[in-house]
């Protein structure tokens, strides 16, 4: 599950990094020497545009072990003036001591920002400090200070009553770890939509990886990720347990037509290939499916194919 990262930037050094890397983002031409090629092939990944949201902390403190909880997924909120005002989910972080000297030279105890995050869907606010304590229980005065990173429950308070949950940058969810807990636990309402939430996250993390722009399998068209679904090929409704965890079972839909017409059932694969459903009565969207010049699905093979079968069944 995310956690939110508390990241006060009141002071000089922290408002002037804000604007440098997080206000201004850094081109990463200007940064590459700086950047393994594992680094490199990572990052060019998560920003196609090859614009980073850079932020980072000093060794200082227990910064070195709070900054090793973090997570890609997790949400970090920029504080200071007694508001939070912005947030940013963290993408990728990485250890560089070369490069946070190039970005922000040192401090006054002679350190550097070497303890680096990424960051992206920067989004403004104005929460003031009130409404956050009140959310995770804090006394009302309380004042965040400096960086650190909140437990799992508090975190979920907060990614659920300001809604800053992410859909493009997921954590890394463990299938075995997943299996585990959707077995432990009473299913009451709320353990339930934490569940739904993990499940949805681990699907869609198998699905796309650490890509912000994908395609859609039925219209080929690339959208940011954010505008595709995870789809289950097989009605979720209808799978069992093991089904609902198999990663096979979702494949990415677009929301601009795709997804809706699969669901429904209108829109079906036969043989590998999409198709209108018997059930299609519609000119308008048979026109649609009609306009798919490569009907191929890719996600179609041994794997899926008999998801597939039972999702054209159920329609035909
Ligand atoms: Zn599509």
């Amino acid at each position: 599950m995310s956690r939110i990262i508390l990241q006060p930037s009141g002071n000089k050094d922290a408002r002037e990094h804000y604007d440098d890397t997080i206000l201004n983002p850094v081109g990463v031409n200007s940064i590459s020497n700086f950047l393994s090629d594992k680094e490199k092939n990572i990052i060019s990944k998560i920003y196609p545009n090859n614009k980073l949201f850079i932020w980072g902390v000093t060794p200082g403190g227990n910064n070195i072990s709070k900054w090793n909880k973090i997570n890609q997924g997790d949400v970090t909120l920029f504080s200071k003036d007694k508001r939070i005002y912005s947030s940013g989910v963290t993408t990728y972080k990485f250890q560089n001591k070369d490069l946070a000297l190039f970005l922000w030279d040192k401090n006054s105890k002679n350190q550097t920002w070497e303890y680096i995050y990424l960051l992206d869907e920067i989004k403004t606010h104005n929460i003031p400090y009130v409404d956050f304590n009140r959310c995770i229980g804090y006394k009302e005065n309380y004042v965040i200070q400096g960086f650190n990173v909140l437990d799992k429950e508090k975190s979920e308070k907060v990614l659920n009553r300001f809604n800053l949950f992410s859909d493009t940058y997921i954590e890394e969810i463990d299938v075995s770890y997943f299996n585990k807990i959707s077995l432990d636990l009473d299913i009451t309402e709320q353990s339930y939509t934490g569940l739904r939430r993990l499940e949805q996250g681990f699907l869609r993390k198998n699905l796309f990886k650490n890509h912000t722009l994908f395609s859609c399998c039925c219209c080929k068209k690339e959208y940011p990720v954010s505008f595709l679904v995870a789809a289950h090929i097989k009605k979720r409704s209808h799978c069992n347990n093991k089904e609902k965890l198999d990663e096979n079972i979702v494949i990415p839909l677009c929301k601009f037509g795709c997804d809706e017409l699969y669901e429904k059932g209108v829109l079906v694969v036969q043989n590998g290939e999409f198709t209108s459903s018997r059930k299609n009565e519609n000119e308008n969207i048979k026109l649609y499916i009609d306009s798919i010049k490569d009907k191929r699905c890719n996600y179609y093979d041994t794997n899926t194919s008999e998801y597939f079968g039972w999702h054209y069944d159920f329609y035909n």
